[in-house]
């Protein structure tokens, strides 16, 4: 066995636990259940990490599910950094604080380490053309990967998204569709379509193959850490994905015998589109929710479906956490994140960080630990007026007069 072979091993049901081989399926023939890939722990718990080679996200091939390197198509996603923030953490009253920050992936989100297996898995299974209903992150990300492996992408966008997302996407696809209302109203007609397999599907709502690829959030994460994750890991949740992937990331290490413990997860969600965070509050089934605009734009899902639920399930299996925030909070996490530490993520990316903010202030967790957040998003793609275009004449004496009263020296 070389490094680079994969361990995906098969597809198990997460209801009833059938299994099947590693083709393209999307739920359980008997349940209808969502799928889960499983590796094959063996071989994980006798080579350890030594398993993994080379930089960015193919570097755990071993634990995603794609055989055949041709396929492991990559803009140079993943390998993002784990900031250490302290004047963050002494502003929120934490011993340690720490970032991943995954803006600086290829299209600005964590949303290519999904489309970097999603794109993979279509061309494995030999599919021409992929699709996804997007606000916006998603829709850039499925056009870029899938131009960069020579597939067509007919990408639905969200009418409200930012400018720099619109023009992102049609930048890299010919097929930019964009449609009324919120991602809720299209994607049930959208999903029954996907059983036509007229495309690949590069949506949220069942690919296994597609969710595998923000798993790696979890091992970067430990790797930075010496196999010592945080004591405390923030996500931001819309389905879920995110969420999940990590979480799993995080058990299967923990089975391999590579990591002492989980961390403590929490799922962040905007007020605005919080049907998760509610039902988990109020130990309830999850109520689907009418939604507006929020300026977390990729987080607005009113209706998260099955991969909420199982967004829920695991909270309540691991002992979770779930908190939510208004979108005033999350513009002034923002700006408070980019004075600080000088990261300037977009308003999705931070709201984890918003949530961890409130939770602390309502002493919902120790401060005595070490957190971890994963702002997701870079601040390039948000859409806003610049503070001003106002410019000034200088000569040599008024700047010289500028620069000496504005540092005070
Ligand atoms: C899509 C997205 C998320 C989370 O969505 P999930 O479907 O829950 O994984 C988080 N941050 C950004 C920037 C996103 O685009
Ligand atoms: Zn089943």
């Amino acid at each position: 066995m070389t490094s680079t072979d994969s361990l995906a091993q098969n597809l198990t049901c997460i209801d009833c636990g059938s299994s099947y081989s590693l083709g393209y399926r999307l739920e359980c023939a008997k349940c209808q259940g969502l799928l889960e890939l499983r590796y094959d722990l063996d071989v994980l718990r006798g080579r350890g990490p030594t398993l993994f080679a080379g930089t960015g996200l193919w570097r755990y091939a071993p634990v995603l599910p794609i055989a055949d390197p041709a396929h492991r198509i990559t803009l140079g996603e993943g390998g993002t950094p784990l900031l250490d923030c302290p004047r963050l953490a002494a502003q929120l009253g934490v011993r340690r604080l720490l970032i991943k920050y995954d803006g600086p992936n290829p299209t600005g989100t964590v949303k290519d380490r999904s489309s970097a297996t999603a794109i993979a898995a279509a061309l494995q299974f030999g599919f021409h053309a992929t699709s996804v209903v997007s606000s916006g992150n998603a829709g850039s990300s499925i056009a870029a990967y899938s131009a960069r492996a020579g597939l067509r992408s007919l990408i639905f966008a969200y009418q409200r998204a930012s400018a720099p997302k619109l023009l992102h996407m049609a930048a890299t696809t010919s097929d930019l569709v964009i449609y009324q209302g919120v991602y809720d109203d299209l994607i049930t007609h959208w999903d029954r379509l996907v059983e036509e397999r007229l495309f690949f599907d590069c949506g949220a709502s069942r690919n296994a193959y597609k969710h595998e690829g923000k798993k790696t959030l979890a091992y970067e994460i430990a790797e930075q850490t010496g196999w010592q994750p945080p004591d405390v890991v923030v996500a931001p949740v819309a389905v879920g994905e995110t969420f999940i992937a990590t979480a799993r990331g995080f058990r299967e290490m923990r089975e391999a015998g590579w990591i002492p413990r989980l961390p403590l997860m929490v799922a962040a969600q905007a007020t605005g589109a919080n049907a998760i965070v509610r039902a988990f509050r109020e130990r309830r089934p999850i109520t689907p929710l009418k939604i507006g605009y929020t300026v977390a734009e990729g987080l607005a899902a009113g209706n998260p479906g099955r991969k909420g639920e199982w967004t829920l399930r695991l909270l309540r299996e691991l002992g979770g956490l779930a908190g939510d925030v208004g979108d005033e909070e999350i513009l002034a996490t923002q700006r408070t994140l980019a004075r600080t530490e000088g990261i300037w993520a977009g308003p999705t990316g931070v709201a984890a960080l918003a949530v961890l903010t409130r939770l602390l202030a309502q002493r919902q967790l120790d401060p005595a630990q070490t957190i971890c957040v994963i702002v997701s998003e870079t601040g390039l793609k948000t859409e806003a007026e610049p503070p001003s275009r106002q410019g000034v004449a200088f000569d040599a004496e008024s700047l010289e007069k500028l620069v000496r009263e504005r540092l005070g020296v």
